[in-house]
């Protein structure tokens, strides 16, 4: 299992370049926690500033098209992102699955095409408030895992799962530790079972309302090598205390 945490912000459709000294902040802050692995997702204009300008910070994309060029207007494929500086790319945010309709076949192609274009993939899963109450959870979130994560035990290690419940997302709310780390143990069971012994390689995020007061104890739950961080992530201040607590942590 890989032992330095990796901490994502996602900056969502947020950020223009008078951001870039935030960035900044973060990239002094990542340097001086080398034991956690710091990324950064921009919004696509901010992707070739941001990584010409990191030293310590990685930095990716929140989404990408499943081609690698062509009549797509409006899109961006996973080459013009690796050409930019990026590293990894995010794909099937339940916000991208929620308002643009993308389903877990369309995950899984841009998540190949990721990887095809030398880029690490983070593959977001999680289940809505009503599957939770209706006690599906569990087969929702490992059938998103089967269904969107890339296939072939050679590319484990460049792929992360990101955890998360799409109630929890934006709203300050957070599942319990022992819920975290239930479902964390499912994920990591039905990697296994996709990748064999190279899914023990692959990072599982956990993401939705993590702050600098709850990251404590949800890092510390069962199979979390990290947290994918929304609201959280556009201030250095918040964002780094996250990062401290991962840190702190030290690892899975
Ligand atoms: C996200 O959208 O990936 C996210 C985790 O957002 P927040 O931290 O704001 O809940």
């Amino acid at each position: 299992m890989p032992n330095r945490p990796f901490i994502v912000g996602n900056w969502k459709m947020n950020g223009i370049r008078a951001m870039l000294s935030e960035a900044r902040s973060i990239d002094r802050g990542a340097a001086r926690h080398p034991d956690v692995r710091v990324g950064i997702a921009p919004p696509f204009t901010l992707v070739l500033p941001m990584a010409e300008d990191m030293q310590a910070a990685v930095i990716g994309a929140q989404d990408c098209h499943a081609k690698p060029s062509g009549a797509f207007t409006g899109d961006i494929s996973a080459p013009m992102l690796a050409d930019a500086g990026a590293q990894f790319v995010i794909v099937g945010h339940s916000e991208r699955r929620a308002m643009h309709a993308e389903g877990n076949a369309e995950v899984r192609a841009k998540g190949d095409a990721a990887l095809a274009a030398g880029l690490e993939v983070i593959v977001c899963v999680g289940e809505t408030e009503a599957e939770r109450d209706a006690g599906n959870a569990e087969s929702v979130v490992t059938g998103q895992v089967a269904d969107s994560i890339p296939l072939g035990e050679e590319v484990a290690s460049r792929v992360t799962v990101a955890y998360e419940p799409v109630w929890a997302i934006g709203t300050g709310r957070v599942p319990s530790v022992a819920d975290v780390g239930a479902m964390h143990r499912a994920i990591r069971a039905k990697i296994l079972e996709i990748y064999g012994e190279g899914g023990a390689a692959v990072r599982i995020l956990y993401g939705g309302s993590v702050n600098a007061g709850n990251a404590d104890e949800l890092l510390a739950a069962d199979e979390v090598g990290g947290a994918l961080v929304g609201g959280a992530s556009l201030a250095a201040d918040s964002f780094l205390a996250i990062v401290t607590a991962a840190s702190g942590a030290g690892g899975e």
